[in-house]
C-alpha cells in the first residue's frame, strides 16, 4: 500500500538566507568534515513533534550504547501505537557482520515482537540517515514512517544521496521526517571519531616525543 501521507509530510527545511538551501550548505561542511555528519549548524526542522524528539531521545541512548560497545554510535527505536517494540544499536563490529545496522537489526527484532514481516503501523527512529541497505528493508517491511537525525553525506539513502522513499519504482513508499535532535546525534559522532582519533595519535606522538 502506498502511503497517503508521503507525499504530503516530507519536510526538508526550507531556504536559507542567500539562496543556499540548509541541505546544501550541510552538503558542504559535511564533505569537508570529512566521514562524520557536522552537528553543529542550525539545519534542524523549524518545529519538532514533542512525540518524535522523545523517541528520538531514545534511539540517542541506544547510540550511546554502541559507543560504550567501541561501535559507531547509531541507536534505533521502532514503535507502534505508540509503544516501543524494538530497538537496536550498531554491532557490525562484535557481531561482524556488514548487517548489523542499527534500524536493521531494530526492524527485524520488530518484525518478531509483531509476528509478522510487514511492519505497516510503525516509525522508525534512527539517529543517522539510513544507507541503502536499511532504507530498502524499510520499503520491503512497508514501514509507516522513519524519523532520522543527522544525515549521512557519504551514504544517506533517504534524501542525500538517493530516496528510496519516494522513488515511483518501488512498490512502497513512506513518510520521512528528517533532522530530528539532528545536533545531537552528530555529536555522538563527533564525539566517537574524535576520541578514535586521538587514541590512533598517541603511539604516534609517544614515538616523536622520544625516549626521556
Ligand atoms: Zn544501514
Amino acid at each position: 500500500m502506498v502511503s497517503i501521507l508521503a507525499h504530503a509530510t516530507r519536510v526538508w527545511p526550507e531556504q536559507k538566507d542567500g539562496g543556499k538551501s540548509v541541505r546544501e550548505e550541510q552538503r558542504g561542511r559535511s564533505a569537508q568534515a570529512g566521514d562524520v555528519p557536522r552537528g553543529d549548524v542550525p539545519w534542524q526542522p523549524a518545529s519538532v513533534a514533542p512525540v518524535d524528539e522523545r523517541f528520538m531521545r531514545l534511539a540517542l541512548e541506544e547510540a550511546r550504547l554502541a559507543a560504550a560497545e567501541g561501535e559507531v554510535p547509531i541507536g534505533a527505536v521502532v514503535v507502534c501505537d505508540g509503544e516501543v517494540i524494538a530497538c537496536g544499536h550498531n554491532r557490525r563490529e562484535r557481531d561482524l557482520d556488514p548487517s548489523a545496522h542499527a534500524e536493521f537489526s531494530a526492524m527485524l527484532r520488530a518484525s518478531r515482537a509483531l509476528g509478522r514481516w510487514r511492519l505497516t503501523g510503525c516509525t522508525v527512529y534512527v539517529t543517522v540517515e539510513p544507507c541503502l541497505m536499511c532504507a530498502g528493508l524499510m520499503v520491503n517491511a512497508r514501514v509507516d514512517r522513519c524519523v532520522f537525525g543527522a544525515s549521512d553525506p557519504k551514504g544517506g539513502a533517504l534524501g542525500t544521496l538517493y530516496d528510496v522513499s519516494h522513488d515511483p519504482r518501488l512498490n512502497h513508499e513512506f513518510e520521512v521526517v528528517p533532522h530530528v535532535l539532528a545536533g545531537e546525534c552528530a555529536f555522538e559522532l563527533r564525539r566517537f571519531f574524535r576520541a578514535r582519533r586521538r587514541l590512533r595519535r598517541k603511539p604516534a606522538e609517544a614515538k616523536a616525543a622520544g625516549p626521556r
